[in-house]
C-alpha cells in the first residue's frame, strides 16, 4: 500500500482498519510523569511487557514454592524440559524446523559456543568477514576468537564496508571481497538485520556467496528475530543466534536463540563446548555414563535453564502466536511505510531516512541521520515524550513495532517533531 494520506484523519482511520490494532491494549506501554502514554519507538532495544508475562512468571514461582524440586517433573509445566515448550514457536518465527533450534544462554555466549563449533581456522583459511558497522558486541566476539586461536585480531578480520558517501553496505563489494580473499576466510559473519542502518540482509544469497567460496556462513540476527521473515533453514546458513528481549518482548537481558542447520544435526565431529544438557535426555540423569550427543541444536545446550526468564519468553511466543506472525509482518510493511511517508513529506534537510526504502530489505526500523550529528533532536524528541534511540556518530533509531505501536503512535511522533525540528 503506497496511497497514504496526510492528516490525523488518516492515522485513525488506519488504526480503526488494523485487525490487530487490540493487541496494543495487552503490553504495558511506559508513560510519563502525568500518565500520559509515551510513544515508544524501542522495541528494538527493549521490548514492551506483555500483560500475560507476570502470570506465567508466577505460575512458576508458585510451583516452586509449593513443590521445591519436585517442580521439575510435576510441576505444571515441568521444568525438566521446558525449553521444549518454546521450539515450535520460535522456529515458526525464525523459518527453521524445530530440531534447528532451541533457546538457551544469552545472545553474545551463544555467539561464541556456535564459533567453537563453527570456527575452524587453519593456517591458509582463518580470517572473519563481518559487516563493517557490526554491532560492537559481535565485533568484539570475532576479534577474540581470532586472538583465542593464536591470529592477529586485526589482520584477521575483514569488514565489509559501505563505500564512500553511502550509508548501506553493497552486495558487489561483498562479492569482491570474496573474490580476492575468499579463500583466507573461514567464517562469514553478519548481523541478518543491521543495528544501525536497519538493512536486511539478503541471508540466503550471503550464505551461498560465502558457501562457494568454501567459508562457513553464520548470522546474528538480533534485530530480525520477531521483525522480519528470516527463513533460516531455506536461507542455508550453518547457524544463527539472536535474543529475544528486542523484538521478542521477553525482558531485559532475558535468554537467546540458537539455530543449527539441519545439516549439521547428527554430525558428531564437530567440535563443540558440552554439558549435562547437551546429553541424550533418557539417559541424563543415570550421572555416571559416557557422553552421548543430543542430535539438532539441542545438542549444544550446556546448562538446566533459568525457568523465570523461560516463562517470560512462553508468554510473549504465546502473543505472537496468537497475533500471527504473517500478519505482524504485514501490518509491519504498512506502518513501517506510513512512517516513512510522512518522515519524506516533511522535506527537512536536516534530517535523511538511512534505512533502506524497498520494504524487502528493511524490517519496522527507520534509522534518521541527522545533519552535523545533532544530538540535541533526539534529547528534544525525549522531552516530548518520544522514545528513541541515538547512535554514534549520527542517528536517531525508530522502530514502530506492529504488535503494540498504532499509525497514532507514528502521526503523533511527527506532529512532535515538527515542533522540534
Ligand atoms: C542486541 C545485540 C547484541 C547484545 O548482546 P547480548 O549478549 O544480548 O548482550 C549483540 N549483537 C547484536 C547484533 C545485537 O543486536
Amino acid at each position: 500500500m503506497s496511497n497514504y494520506k496526510l492528516g490525523r484523519e488518516f492515522a485513525e482511520q488506519l488504526d480503526h482498519n488494523d485487525e490487530l490494532s487490540t493487541y496494543r491494549s495487552q503490553f504495558h506501554i511506559p508513560k510519563d510523569a502525568e500518565g500520559n502514554e509515551l510513544i515508544y519507538m524501542t522495541g528494538n532495544s527493549l521490548g514492551l511487557q506483555p500483560k500475560i508475562t507476570k502470570g506465567y512468571i508466577n505460575q512458576e514461582l508458585e510451583d516452586w514454592a509449593k513443590l521445591g524440586v519436585d517442580g521439575h517433573t510435576h510441576g505444571k509445566n515441568p521444568w525438566l524440559n521446558y525449553h521444549e515448550f518454546l521450539t515450535k514457536i520460535m522456529a515458526d518465527i525464525v523459518g527453521a524446523k524445530p530440531l534447528e533450534v532451541v533457546v538457551m544462554n544469552s545472545l553474545t555466549a551463544n555467539l561464541h559456543f556456535m564459533m567453537v563449533s563453527f570456527y575452524k581456522p587453519t593456517p591458509k583459511r582463518y580470517k572473519i568477514l563481518i559487516e563493517a558497522d557490526a554491532f560492537p558486541s559481535d565485533k568484539y566476539a570475532v576479534e577474540s576468537q581470532l586472538r583465542h586461536h593464536g591470529y592477529d585480531d586485526k589482520e584477521g578480520l575483514i569488514l565489509w564496508k559501505a563505500r564512500k558517501g553511502e550509508e548501506l553496505a553493497n552486495y558487489e563489494d561483498l562479492e569482491n571481497i570474496l573474490k580476492e580473499h575468499g579463500d583466507e576466510i573461514a567464517l562469514v559473519m553478519i548481523g541478518g538485520v543491521n543495528y544501525y542502518t536497519g538493512q536486511f540482509f539478503d541471508l540466503k544469497r550471503i550464505a551461498k556467496l560465502g558457501h562457494s567460496h568454501g567459508c562457513v556462513v553464520g548470522f546474528d540476527c538480533a534485530h530480525g528475530a520477531g521483525n522480519v521473515k528470516l527463513e533460516l533453514h531455506d536461507s542455508g546458513a550453518d547457524f544463527a543466534v539472536w535474543c529475544s528481549y528486542k523484538y521478542l518482548n521477553s525482558g531485559p537481558g532475558s535468554l537467546s536463540g540458537a539455530f543449527v542447520h539441519e545439516r549439521h544435526a547428527h554430525n558428531k565431529e564437530l567440535n563443540r563446548f558440552t554439558g549435562w544438557w547437551s546429553h541424550n535426555k533418557q539417559t541424563r540423569f543415570r550421572m555416571r555414563d559416557d557422553f552421548d550427543q543430543l542430535p539438532g541444536a539441542e545438542g549444544w545446550q550446556l546448562s538446566n535453564p533459568p525457568i523465570l526468564s523461560m516463562a517470560a519468553i512462553r508468554a510473549s511466543l504465546d502473543v505472537f502466536e496468537k497475533a500471527g506472525f504473517d500478519k505482524l509482518c504485514e501490518k509491519s510493511k504498512q506502518l513501517t511505510g506510513y512512517f516513512e511517508f510522512l518522515l519524506n513529506e516533511l522535506n527537512n534537510s536536516n534530517i535523511k531516512i538511512i534505512t533502506p526504502n524497498d520494504p524487502d530489505q528493511r524490517g519496522c526500523q527507520l534509522s534518521i541521520q541527522v545533519k552535523n550529528a545533532d544530538k540535541d533532536l533526539h534529547d528534544k524528541l525525549t522531552q516530548a515524550g518520544i522514545i528513541t534511540d541515538w547512535r554514534e556518530p549520527d542517528v536517531i533509531r525508530c522502530a514502530p513495532v506492529p504488535l503494540y505501536n498504532s499509525f497514532m503512535d507514528v502521526y503523533g511522533f511527527i506532529e512532535r517533531l515538527k515542533t522540534v525540528i
